[in-house]
């Protein structure tokens, strides 16, 4: 069985009990070493084979990972945040089905809560935005023109920009072509959750300058909206006079159980 596990933002103590479970018990590690903490690896045991998948291709990979399986060794595919996210995993997935290998995913933190965390941000605020964008600019891997930055930005969404350090000054020009008014506030959350996390708030206006003053080109998140701003309106599911499926309205009405969790 290989085990696809989240490592989580970065801090060690960010993975979930159950990868961290699965590490301790792990023959064989597969980790992306450009941004897997490489102290959550303290915990393998001492026989563990240990790969960085920085340094192989996805070929290198699948074998080491459909090796291990016909050993019998219990393997580790440890990606940082969440799996699900730019991880280039369905194509591991894939890989392993062919061969007739099994799988299964432990799910971990992704930066993008590590940067809500690190900003103390909700990024659904009512009256704000109930929806957030997570994308990125196009690089080596080519994003669907029906996805452009510009046409994310009309809709004034909370958005969360991964990938794309390098490129602020034309992430800030197609967030402003969509509609984005260079004052909306923005921030750029660095290597959120490690030792050396940096939190810029900014605006829409002053992305690139701000990276730049603070030589910030990779490992971080650019967060874009309003949320980041200081108006919103109180939630309902605590409001005294709505009631929900566990409290009754203070005042009798509204009990329509407005966005019960
Ligand atoms: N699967 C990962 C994302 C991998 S793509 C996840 O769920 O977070 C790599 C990009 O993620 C980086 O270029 C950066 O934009 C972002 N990233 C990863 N870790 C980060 C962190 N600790 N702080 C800020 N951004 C991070």
């Amino acid at each position: 069985m290989v085990v696809f596990v989240g490592a989580g933002p970065g801090a060690e103590d960010l993975i979930t009990v159950r990868g961290q479970r699965l590490l301790a018990q792990a023959d064989i590690i597969v980790y992306a070493g450009s941004l897997v903490n490489p102290g959550l690896l303290d915990i393998k045991k001492q026989n563990c084979r240990v790969y960085n998948s920085a340094y192989m291709t996805l070929e290198e990979v699948l074998d080491v990972m459909i090796q291990g399986e016909r050993d019998n060794k219990r393997v580790v595919r440890l990606h940082t945040g969440d799996p699900c996210l730019y991880g280039a995993v369905r194509e591991q997935m894939d890989g392993l089905e062919k061969a007739g290998v099994a799988y299964e995913v432990c799910p971990g933190v992704s930066s993008f809560c590590g940067a809500a965390a690190a900003l103390g941000a909700e990024y659904t605020l009512p009256g704000i935005s109930q929806s957030v964008v997570i994308t990125r600019m196009a690089g080596r891997t080519a994003v669907p023109q029906k996805e452009s930055i510009k046409d994310f930005a009309a809709h004034q969404a909370t958005m969360v920009v991964f990938l794309s350090t390098g490129m602020l000054p034309a992430l800030a020009a197609e967030l402003q072509a969509g509609g984005y008014a260079s004052e909306t506030p923005a921030a750029i959350v660095y290597k959120a959750s490690w030792p050396d996390e940096k939190v810029l708030r900014c605006t829409v206006g002053t992305l690139a300058d701000t990276a730049r003053r603070e030589g910030i080109t990779k490992t971080a998140l650019i967060v874009i909206g309003d949320i980041l701003g200081g108006g919103y309106e109180r939630s309902k599911l605590y409001d005294p006079t709505f009631g929900t499926e566990f409290r009754s309205a203070v005042k009798g009405e509204g009990t329509d159980g407005t966005d019960p969790e």
